[in-house]
């Protein structure tokens, strides 16, 4: 089967947002062995639309239009796509509570036109919406299939991923199924060159993706049952992990945070941190994760040198002596948060964000991580190598690589 892609929208003509889900679809159809053959993009404008899917439709087996599904006039992609694969537009009572309860749970009115989103092709399949109002649907006729989803990324990719991905591997014969491998700490270049033949395979393929500092690799199987894809997947997995292993902290975990807190509450353990530069960016992604509770002890924002030594019980010395930026000051500052909490394990962060405060040796990028635990007290040093506009950027990753010294060490253990 092949595959056009055809993004609805003036904004993305007029370059105000970039067309990301053009980027999106077409590396999960080429993962589900879709061959999308070409992108179109096209504005808010009816004509323009019609001439764009009926050329579509003549050259590819699909269509898949992202946009133009919400309420205001100018959305028009369900309009026309009925139009020209010939089919009805019917009102789904259903689906109009649904989106009246959307509103109803958020405190707001439904307003006249969100009745437009209740209309759906008569013979089509809709696809649910879980994150907005627009649902997606699709239509088959005469050996040509057109699917339309929502333009909002935060919709299409859940739509795309839980309802038609589901649908099209039906289409395509058999079963798909994907795992992610997550790394930390290899790049996604150096991870892509370790399992270079692998990428090139056509079942399961194998993806790389980089997101925030973490490398990702994405594989998909197809088979004609879930044992044989999962048998598949595990299979190429086993393969990665002869290569990277030491780089993988988890299979389909969602976060550094989630697995950290997973571990956690395995091992029946509980952390503490001591945060400077971070400013407390650890504690807040930990207790993003439900259930964070039961393993996070406390978290101190040490900024001030004052805080670092009257509450966490930093010597004065270690800090004249070798500065608050230091090997020494981070693991003073991680055995005093575990001291303090009686926390099992105690991450700590000091370190230079930016854009100012650099030294001479002491880079913006630069940052230690303490580690305290029943052994003893460990820490590493993170230099990000990010200097400009960079603040967020190195906060994040610095968090990220805290995180993963507690992973690492938790899985180790389970390995033993
Ligand atoms: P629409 O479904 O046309 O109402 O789109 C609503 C919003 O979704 C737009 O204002 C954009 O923010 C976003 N959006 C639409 N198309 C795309 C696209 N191709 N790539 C990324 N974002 C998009
Ligand atoms: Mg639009």
């Amino acid at each position: 089967m092949n595959c056009e892609i055809i993004c609805v929208g003036t904004e993305l003509l007029l370059g105000d947002i970039l067309n990301t889900n053009a980027q999106y679809l077409s590396r999960e159809l080429a993962a589900l062995g879709i061959g999308v053959h070409h992108q179109q993009v096209v504005g808010d404008n009816p004509q323009r639309m019609r001439e764009c899917m009926l050329r579509a439709l003549n050259e590819s087996d699909m269509i898949i239009l992202s946009g133009g599904l919400g309420p205001t006039a100018d959305d028009l992609t369900k309009e026309i796509c009925c139009e020209v694969m010939g089919e009805r537009l019917v009102l789904d009572e259903d689906i109009l509570d649904g989106i009246r309860s959307y509103f109803v749970s958020r405190g707001r009115q439904m307003a006249d036109n969100n009745k437009k989103q209740a209309y759906v092709p008569e013979n089509g399949i809709v696809f649910r919406n879980a994150n907005g109002t627009a649902p997606g649907c699709g239509i088959e006729k005469d050996g040509k299939l057109a699917v339309m989803l929502p333009g909002p990324p935060r919709e299409l990719i859940p739509m795309f991923e839980n309802e038609v991905m589901p649908y099209l591997a039906k289409k395509t014969g058999g079963v798909i199924l994907s795992k992610q491998v997550r790394t930390f700490g290899i790049g996604e270049s150096n991870m892509a060159a370790a399992v270079a033949d692998l990428l090139d395979g056509e079942n399961p393929t194998v993806a790389p993706y980089a997101k925030d500092g973490e490398a990702l690799l994405r594989v998909t199987a197809r088979a004609d049952s879930k044992e044989k894809a999962l048998a598949m997947c595990d299979e190429t997995i086993e393969r990665i992990r002869e290569r990277i292993g030491e780089y993988i902290y988890g299979i389909d975990a969602s976060s550094l945070e989630e697995k950290a807190v997973e571990l956690l509450l395995a091992h029946g353990k509980k952390l503490a941190l001591a945060e400077s530069c971070t400013g407390g960016y650890i504690a807040k992604r930990i207790t993003d994760i439900p259930g964070s509770s039961a393993v996070f002890e406390c978290g101190v924002v040490s900024y001030s040198n004052e805080v670092k030594i009257n509450l966490l019980g930093v010597n004065p010395e270690t800090i004249e002596k070798y500065t608050e930026v230091s090997t020494q000051t981070a693991a003073e500052m991680a055995e005093g948060v575990r001291r303090l909490s009686g926390a099992d394990f105690a991450l700590s962060v000091t370190g230079i964000s930016g854009p100012g405060g650099a030294s001479e040796g002491k880079p913006v990028g630069l940052a230690y991580i303490g580690f305290s635990h029943e052994g003893g007290t460990t820490v590493k040093e993170l230099r990000t190598g990010k200097k400009e506009n960079s603040r967020d950027y190195n906060r994040y990753v610095t968090a990220s690589t805290a995180l993963h010294i507690l992973i690492d060490y938790l899985n180790k253990k389970d390995g033993e």
